[in-house]
């Protein structure tokens, strides 16, 4: 049951294909004005290479009394702003009044936070909420590095009929210090695409970054990942920002990073990678294949030794030979660059191996003697 939806949700076909691909979204944390609202907008739709506006009505805060959004009056800014610069819009919901809202403002697309994600009550309600819409939603990852709530909260919205589903990644709380806000964990998002192979999964490196300085880097990493798309805080003047306010770029500064950013074609990306990847795993097959032959050759040559031993009546471990193998091994390792620790637990697993056969080898030999 669980693996069907999960193969239902991998074979999501790209909602947004048709436009720029990646998927650009860009627009304030939050919405704060009706002037900062059109003037960031107007901002960004210049740049040419945005598709979506982004921003917070409801803000979700870590502690109360920071500025919590500007409610359904921001939804007005919203629709003015799809009129005036044909931008589509997006913004967090978090309970079914958010999303009432929403839809009567023709809002485009919702988003799901990363702590609205983190709640499987909340998420249900949201899906109930959702079904007979056919609104696209993209889901944020859990603040916890946990693919399967992330996986679970997409699977919620896909059993409610919701088809246009996207993953948005914005990296996970970390419990040690770093400079960034949310510590990336790039594996958490792979994975989620391993196990939904067409859910397209959009970065957001504002958060992931926590400050301005690091977003060029991240969002590179994003794309080379191969990941659909970026979605950057934008705020026509940062400074005077009511949230976020050092991890939010001015629509110039977005101009000149998207400017800079390499967007590699994801075809011919995929042809060269999957063509360098096979013939690396060709050399490793037949390395493999051979590593396997010789560890089958040495394990004759024991068991040789082990006839011969039985014949002569000495003891299987030879303690002063098999010290010899370790240092001659562990020195002539080093000199390939393999660690130490590695060389000695393989010389450990074939040695156990092949105290193992000689012991077979010599409980025969004595139990063939017994019988003559
Ligand atoms: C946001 O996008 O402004 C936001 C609150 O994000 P997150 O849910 O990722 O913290
Ligand atoms: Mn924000």
């Amino acid at each position: 049951m669980e693996m069907t939806k999960l193969k239902s949700i991998s074979k999501l076909n790209k909602w947004f294909d048709g436009l720029n691909e990646p998927l650009i979204i860009a627009g304030p944390c939050s919405a704060e004005s009706e002037e900062q609202v059109m003037q960031t907008a107007k901002e960004i739709a210049a740049l040419g290479k945005v598709k979506v506006f982004r921003s917070g009505i409801w803000k979700p805060r870590t502690r109360p009394g920071n500025f919590e959004g500007v409610g359904e009056e921001g939804l007005l800014w919203l629709q003015q702003v799809k009129k005036e610069t044909g931008l589509l819009t997006t913004v967090e919901v978090a309970n079914p009044e958010h999303v009432d809202l929403a839809i009567k403002y023709n809002i485009d697309i919702l988003w799901i936070g990363a702590r609205t994600t983190s709640n499987p009550f909340s998420i249900q309600e949201l899906a109930d909420h959702l079904k007979g819409y056919d609104k696209p939603v993209m889901v944020k990852n859990p603040i916890n590095p946990d693919v399967n709530l992330w996986v679970g909260a997409l699977e919620r919205f896909h059993k409610a009929g919701i088809n246009k589903l996207a993953a948005v990644h914005r990296g996970f709380y970390p419990f040690e210090a770093t400079s960034l806000r949310n510590i990336p964990k790039w594996e958490v998002p792979i994975e989620l695409k391993s196990i939904c192979h067409n859910l397209p999964i959009i970065c957001d490196p504002s958060h992931i970054a926590g400050n301005t300085e690091y977003i060029a880097e991240i969002s590179q990493k994003a794309l080379d990942l191969n990941m659909d798309g970026l979605m950057i805080e934008t705020h026509y003047n940062p400074t005077v920002a009511l949230s976020d306010m050092n991890q939010q770029l001015t629509p110039q500064q977005l101009g000149n990073l998207l400017d800079n950013l390499i967007f590699r074609t994801t075809s011919t990306k995929d042809e060269d990678f999957a063509g360098i990847l096979d013939t690396l795993r060709n050399q490793i097959d037949s390395i493999d294949q051979q590593m396997l032959e010789l560890l089958s050759q040495r394990m004759n040559i024991v068991e040789e030794i082990g006839k011969y031993k039985s014949k002569n009546e000495v003891t299987i471990l030879q303690l002063r030979r098999w010290e010899k193998i370790l240092s001659t091994r562990l020195k002539l390792g080093k000199s390939l660059g393999l660690s130490e620790d590695f060389v000695k637990n393989l010389l450990q697993l074939v040695h156990k191996e092949s105290i193992q056969r000689q012991t077979e080898v010599m409980n025969k030999f004595t139990s063939s003697k017994n019988k003559e």
